[in-house]
């Protein structure tokens, strides 16, 4: 399958790993919107949010417990986790990933959306 992220957790494609387990890939963002910008995926090719099933859900549970360890790793405490999925939501990848983002104070609301039109 032709997956940039199936490449990476395969070692074709190298990236900086900050964790893995047996479950969960985590790399750094190629380009990164805050100090800590971390990129956690599932190992099995699971394409958006839309695909995730009773069959598969239980890798968000592992994404998430990875989730808390590593921002503590890193030396966070506060952070944002995004999903982008589809294309109005900015998913450019075709495999389900989350971004783990910290270090730097957030804003909520509509112009946290970094709207296009
Ligand atoms: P999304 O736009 O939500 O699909 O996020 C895809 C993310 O993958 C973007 O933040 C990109 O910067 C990141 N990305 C793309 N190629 C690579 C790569 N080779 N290594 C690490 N991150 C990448
Ligand atoms: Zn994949």
């Amino acid at each position: 399958m032709d997956c940039l992220f199936c490449k990476i957790i395969d070692g074709e494609i190298p990236s900086t790993k900050v964790y893995e387990d047996e479950y969960v890939f985590a790399f750094n963002d190629i380009a990164p919107i805050a100090p800590m910008h971390i990129l956690i995926v599932p190992k099995v090719h699971i394409t958006s949010a839309n695909d995730i099933t009773g069959e598969n859900s239980s890798v968000v549970a592992k994404i998430f417990e990875a989730a808390g360890k590593i921002a503590k790793e890193q030396g966070y405490d506060s952070y944002r986790i995004i999903n982008n999925c589809g294309d109005d939501a900015g998913q450019t990848v075709k495999h389900l990933h989350f971004h783990l983002l910290g270090g730097v104070k957030m804003g909520w609301g509509p112009e946290s959306l970094g709207k296009t039109e």
